[in-house]
């Protein structure tokens, strides 16, 4: 039997500190709920950490025992320190730890610095309706998803969005206020896969939908690293093949 995925799901740990109607609908905070279904539903082995804990809940022990690392930031994202954002990149780039980035995890300190947007998107918070469509039915991450599935209260985020051109687009979300935006999509850099959907303010109940559990269940299944040996090479290499050359034999 293969080995249970480690997830790590880290959180910033704010508003849902500090508001108990968050925390009345996610007990424990965003990562704890989050980390319940991840372990109770889908058999992951899950571990929960927020900014407040020591090394940020990110030392590198975590991080090296850590298969996909799921990051939930909102507002507080800029406090993640410069040691903890190059652990995390060489760990997805050199390694292939999968990320998936939830919400404004793309636009997070984090998100530009592996990612690369330059600014942000557009964004309203009127708890309007959000239909998320398929548009990539083979997808690993759509899987056991209808068509469309809805959010009845979300907040927007449309475009124009100045998000790198994604790897694959997975979700397109359409909003009662007639604005659309892609919602859930890839990168891949270096070894590593990373996954990001911007439903789930937490203010709302967009994180009690099952289908927001099946696209988060779905998308750790994916970032998972593949197994590989880890790369020994770099710089200057010798051929694999021993090539005759003119340098090695000078006299001919
Ligand atoms: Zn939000």
């Amino acid at each position: 039997m293969d080995k249970p995925i480690r997830v790590t799901v880290w959180n910033e740990f704010h508003d849902d500190k500090r508001w108990k109607i968050i925390t009345d609908r996610y007990p424990g905070g965003v990562h704890a709920y989050i980390g319940h279904f991840l372990e109770q539903d889908c058999g992951f082995t899950v571990s929960v950490h927020t900014l407040d804990d020591p090394q940020q809940g990110l030392s590198d022990e975590i991080l090296e025992q850590t298969d996909v690392l799921i990051w939930y930031s909102h507002v507080r994202d800029h406090l993640v320190e410069e040691d903890r954002i190059e652990k995390i990149i060489s760990r997805v780039v050199q390694d292939g730890m999968g990320l998936i980035l939830l919400h404004s995890g793309i636009f997070s300190k984090l998100g530009k610095r592996l990612i690369g947007p330059r600014g942000g998107g557009c964004y309203r918070e009127i708890e309007e309706l959000e239909r998320v469509f398929v548009v990539d039915r083979s997808h690993p991450i759509a899987d056991g998803l209808p068509e469309y599935f809805e959010f009845p209260a979300s907040e927007m985020y449309s475009e124009p969005s100045d998000i790198p051109i994604p790897d694959e687009l997975v979700f397109l979300s359409w909003y009662a206020g007639g604005n659309v935006g892609r919602s859930g999509y890839t990168y891949r850099r270096g070894a590593g896969k990373i996954f990001c959907f911007t439903p789930g303010h937490c203010w709302y109940d967009v994180m009690l939908y099952p289908e927001f559990h099946q696209v988060v269940s779905n998308a750790v299944r994916w970032a998972n690293p593949v197994q590989h040996p880890a790369v020994q090479s770099r710089g200057r290499i010798e051929a694999i093949v021993p090539q005759r050359t003119r340098q090695s034999e000078p006299g001919k």
